[in-house]
Formats: C-alpha cells, sequence, structure tokens
C-alpha cells in the first residue's frame, strides 16, 4: 500500500506549493539550531512573510559572523511606531535564549492573527544572535563558553559582554579586569563590536524617540531583573519595573507553575547592557533570565535536553508576551516617554556622547 500512497503524498506535495511553504515557516524545536541553521530560518521568514519582517546586517564580528536585525511589524506600512527591542545569547552558552528569540519572531510574524495586539501601535526588534562568534564556538567546541571570540592582549580569547557596556564599567569584583577569566569586562568600554552593535541600536532608536523597551534574554537562574545592576539607588520608574516584572512572573507561574523571582540586584558590578539602556533613555529595561528546568523540574542549567526546547520555548513566550502586553499598556503613543536626566553617575567615566532632552 505505501507505493499509492506515497504517490498521493508526492501529488500533494506538487499541487500544494503553499503547504511545504507553511512546513519551512514551522520553528524546528526538536534541536538547537547552529548559526547557519538560525540564519536561514530568519530568510526563509523574509522570504515568505516580506512585509512583516526585514532583515538588516548591523555589523560583522571578529569571525565574520553577521550581527542581524529582524524588524517585525504588522505591515499596515505606518513608520516610526514605538519598539521592543529585544536581543538573545550576550552570553554564547545559554542556548534556550536564540530559541525563544526566534519562537517570538516566529509568534510575531507567522501567527500573526492570535498576536496582532502586540503589533498594532509597536514593532519590535530582535537580535537572535548577538554574540554569533561565541555561540557557534559554545555550540561546537566548548559548550561552557561564555564569551565573544576577539583575541586579548596575552594568550586569552575573548569578553563577557554584559560587562562592556560604559555605564559603570569596571565597578565590581576583580576578575573583570583578568584577560583570561570569563568574567573579562574587556580593556575598555565597547572594545567588542557585539556591544558597540546592540548599543548603536540603543542610541538609534533613542534618537528617533521610539524605544520604549529593552529586553535581554539570559539563563538559566529563572528570574527577572532591572537597573541598576550597578548602582544601589531605585529607578525613577521602579513602581513600572516591579509592576511588570511581576505581571510576567504571575503569567509564567499560572500557566506551568515555574517560579520566576523578581528584583534590582542594586550596586553588584557595572557594564550591564540593561543598565545601558536605561541610562540612554528606554524607560524600561530588564533582564529575563529563562529556565532550564526539565518537567521533572530537574534543572539542567545552560543545556536542557532537547526533548524539552519546545515546552521551555512555550514558557519563554508566556513571559515575553506578557512583557510586551504591559509595555504597550503602559506606554501607548499617548503618553510621552521621559527619560532619566536626573540620573548622574558616580565616580565612573561614563557619558552621554549624544543629546536628548528630557521630555516633560
Ligand atoms: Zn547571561
Amino acid at each position: 500500500m505505501w507505493r499509492p500512497l506515497s504517490a498521493i503524498v508526492f501529488l500533494v506535495a506538487i499541487v500544494n506549493p503553499l503547504a511545504e511553504t507553511r512546513h519551512r515557516d514551522q520553528l524546528q524545536l526538536d534541536d538547537y539550531l547552529d548559526y547557519d541553521g538560525v540564519m536561514e530560518y530568519l530568510d526563509q521568514l523574509a522570504r515568505t512573510y516580506p512585509d512583516r519582517i526585514t532583515l538588516k546586517d548591523m555589523g560583522l564580528t571578529y569571525e565574520n559572523r553577521s550581527l542581524k536585525l529582524a524588524m517585525i511589524t504588522n505591515g499596515d506600512g505606518r513608520l516610526g511606531k514605538r519598539v521592543i527591542f529585544m536581543d538573545a545569547a550576550l552570553h554564547a552558552r545559554e542556548w534556550m535564549t536564540p530559541v525563544a528569540a526566534l519562537y517570538t519572531i516566529y509568534k510575531l510574524v507567522v501567527e500573526f492573527e492570535e498576536n496582532a495586539d502586540l503589533l498594532a501601535d509597536f514593532d519590535w526588534h530582535i537580535m537572535p544572535l548577538a554574540n554569533p562568534d561565541g555561540y557557534e564556538y559554545s555550540r561546537k567546541t566548548n559548550s561552557t563558553w561564555r564569551n565573544t571570540r576577539t583575541p586579548n592582549v596575552g594568550d586569552c580569547i575573548g569578553t563577557n559582554l554584559n560587562y562592556n557596556f560604559e555605564l559603570g564599567w569596571g565597578v565590581g569584583f576583580p576578575e573583570l579586569k583578568d584577560s583570561c577569566d570569563e568574567n573579562y569586562a574587556g580593556s575598555a568600554p565597547f572594545t567588542e563590536v557585539e556591544s558597540r552593535t546592540v548599543r548603536d541600536i540603543m542610541h538609534s532608536l533613542m534618537q528617533s524617540e521610539r524605544g520604549v523597551m529593552y529586553l535581554s534574554l539570559h539563563s538559566s537562574i529563572r528570574m527577572v531583573f532591572y537597573p541598576w545592576i550597578y548602582d544601589s539607588k531605585p529607578l525613577l520608574n521602579e513602581g513600572e519595573h516591579v509592576e511588570i516584572a511581576k505581571f510576567v512572573a504571575d503569567q509564567i507561574f499560572q500557566s506551568s507553575s515555574t517560579v520566576i523571582r523578581t528584583w534590582q540586584y542594586g550596586e553588584e558590578f557595572g557594564g550591564t547592557s540593561i543598565d545601558y539602556a536605561f541610562y540612554v533613555g528606554f524607560p524600561l529595561s530588564f533582564a529575563f533570565e529563562l529556565s532550564g528546568l526539565d518537567h521533572n523540574h530537574v534543572d539542567h542549567g545552560f543545556f536542557p535536553p532537547t526533548s524539552e526546547i519546545r515546552r521551555l520555548a512555550d514558557e519563554s513566550w508566556t513571559g515575553i508576551r506578557a512583557f510586551g502586553k504591559k509595555a504597550i499598556e503602559k506606554y501607548p503613543p499617548s503618553r510621552a516617554i521621559h527619560q532619566s536626566q536626573e540620573h548622574r553617575t558616580t565616580e565612573n567615566s561614563a557619558t552621554r556622547t549624544w543629546g536628548l532632552d528630557p521630555v516633560v
């Protein structure tokens, strides 16, 4: 019986190329994609949905990989909408983070109808691999690799991108200065093309007055945290951050019973991307530490078994969707964005190199 059946399948495939396209537009969640797999999936979506997703090469890494930004809109042609900017895998070994970023792209582009509320007045700009050299090295050579792959002075390689941003750079603990340590903050702020690229996207979104929320994906300690990390002062709009973080944690707990803790770190270390985002004017800035728990609550840290990817991707989407919903609710187009002008840095030399007048 298999011959006639396979002939029918073959015929259906020929007469229904749309089904084949739909199949390719599904995100593969049975294994972790490598760099090429991530790029191919983005290209596939951009071919099928050119009015909803635009890809832009924002920079080239030391090993010549693209820092690719996916810009997602609902295709209504309105330009200049407010933007939620999300990145993933600044830390190379956090393998669930590009999965969560790609799954978000899938939800916004392919399952557009179910998520149209997230795109009515907002665009989403998503960088699924913010450290592709490190990610490839982690996937293929040394899974616990965390940093970039740029050589340092001496024999050691790599800088920790989440200590390489300017605000409070180098403040914290001695390993930040050790070029052979996985916590190395670089020889100066923004030594790495990856952190410079994220910075430039932030600046551009501030200058065009579009940036509302910066969301940086990490794993796997099941937390939502918000600035300041380098300073103990509360944010001017700390209440909004607390409310949103708790909402995200509640949504996840209700759907999967995973407990997500929420807090401001406060005076721990400098150079993080979320501190920098708030500093340059994003009114909302969060790091979302995804779960590495399997369905029996065994913690697999950075490397959940592939059989758990789909479930964890769903859980991450529950959280990311909650972030988006709340950001849109808090900052509708009718509300002016108040910049954090009153915050002044202390002993470190962080400065704004571009002007922004406070919105009153
Ligand atoms: Zn991390």
